[in-house]
């Protein structure tokens, strides 16, 4: 099942708390079963809604959402122009001083002491420079996401979808109201996500319910 793929990732901009999914499976009038998939705060679904009263969120009005806030992402070409040249650049000069620093040393023009200090700061500025590089990284690859996300994601089926976000996107920040849904931000992946984090999307139950559609 991956009908309720949003589940996972978003969270409640209200209360901080994720969503999970709840999932009533309605009958049509020729008996046939069509999965009706909302999104709950978890909050709300365990604490009741003294603790966030945001409403429910239908999955076909999150999709709604979530694609208009995608097609509105600013203009990416110039809120992500990456220049790598610029940080390799400050990485070999880098690489040059430290070369420059041990040279000195071996030929006792500086002490131990003084050769510490400048390894030291050597380090860290090494570790600034890189650090930038790989901000610049990301960056570049989250330009390809949104340029794909754009692109593809209306032609992309529900199982597709449920990789792309699971693959791709870390979290969906929303506000509800009784009169509308709100993307508030959307944050990509960086890294490895964590094992267990995609898993806790229980459909919480309800007794007057007829029959609840599980997950998985
Ligand atoms: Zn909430």
């Amino acid at each position: 099942m991956n009908y309720g793929y949003f589940c996972g990732v978003l969270y409640c901009g209200m209360c901080g708390g994720k969503y999970t999914t709840f999932n009533i499976l309605n009958v049509s009038a020729n008996g046939v079963e069509v999965p009706n998939i909302s999104y709950r705060c978890n909050q709300k679904a365990r604490f009741g809604e003294v603790s966030c009263n945001s409403p429910d969120i239908n999955h076909a009005e999150m999709e709604r959402v979530f694609y208009k806030y995608v097609q509105n992402i600013n203009d990416i070409s110039t809120d992500y122009t990456v220049d790598f040249a610029e940080s390799e650049k400050k990485l070999d000069t880098l690489k040059n001083r430290k070369s420059q620093i041990m040279e000195q040393y071996v030929k006792g023009i500086i002490d131990f002491d003084e050769y510490k200090n400048m390894i030291e700061l050597f380090n860290k500025n090494f570790g600034v420079a890189k650090n930038e590089l790989q901000i610049k990284n990301e960056r570049f690859l989250h330009k390809d996401i949104i340029q794909s996300l754009k692109r593809n994601w209306k032609y992309l089926g529900n199982t597709d979808k449920s990789i792309f976000i699971q693959r791709f996107i870390k979290s969906i920040t929303i506000t509800a109201s009784s009169s509308m849904v709100k993307v508030n931000s959307v944050e990509f992946l960086t890294g490895e996500r964590s094992k267990n984090e995609l898993q806790k999307c229980e459909p919480p139950r309800r007794g007057s319910v007829r029959k609840i559609l599980r997950e998985r």
